[in-house]
């Protein structure tokens, strides 16, 4: 999703600032093509009747992940990639956002979506800074609130669109498996696991 949506985060280092961050601009659509190369998910070939699923199954791994050791969560593992505890919030604002830009699919005709720069986001929200046990739940709930959301998508309501401010296209269908991506990603950048 081009500047504001990356995938393989190079955050704007809150500590060091500064350092070694170099813009990703690349446009993460290619994954409903072909399978990423790095965490394995194949976005394209899932089903959207798993989506609901996927995004739940995504919300309990980063529970655990967010039940370890405080500083090791806390813990850049270079200047210029997130801590797990950042990426954990970055994942809470996708789910966040990925439900905002599905309602505004279905209660607009073809829509723009408002632009997100998630480096941004996470400098002003101090996602360093985060409470662990707060992220997990406030994690656990926008998953849980955009699975349900999913889950009741019908008929011709797949097939409703929307549009990012790069060109992309998505329409519902197309647009629940991207998103079943970035919150996977991250979970292999974290844990080293593929899907
Ligand atoms: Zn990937």
């Amino acid at each position: 999703m081009t500047t504001s949506e990356r995938q393989s985060a190079a955050p704007p280092a809150a500590t060091a600032p500064a350092e070694g961050i170099v813009p990703d601009t690349k446009d993460w659509t290619w994954v409903l093509e072909r399978p990423c190369p790095d965490c394995g998910l194949d976005s394209g070939a899932v089903a959207r009747t798993a989506v609901p699923g996927l995004i739940r199954a995504n919300a309990e791994a980063w529970a655990a992940v967010l039940a370890g050791d405080e500083a090791e969560l806390r813990r850049r593992p270079a200047p210029d990639t997130w801590s797990d505890l950042e990426y954990a919030c970055h994942v809470r604002d996708v789910f966040r956002l990925f439900r905002f830009r599905l309602d505004l699919m279905l209660d607009q005709d073809g829509p723009d979506f408002p632009n997100w720069d998630q480096d941004a986001t996470a400098v002003a929200e101090r996602y360093g800074e985060q409470e662990p046990k707060t992220v997990a739940a406030d994690l656990t709930e926008a998953a849980q609130v955009l699975a349900d959301a999913f889950e009741r998508v019908e008929g011709a309501q797949w097939l409703r669109t929307g549009n990012r401010s790069d060109g992309a296209r998505f329409t519902v269908e197309s647009f629940s498996r991207y998103l079943v991506h970035d919150p996977g990603h991250h979970l292999y950048d974290v844990t080293g696991e593929r899907a």
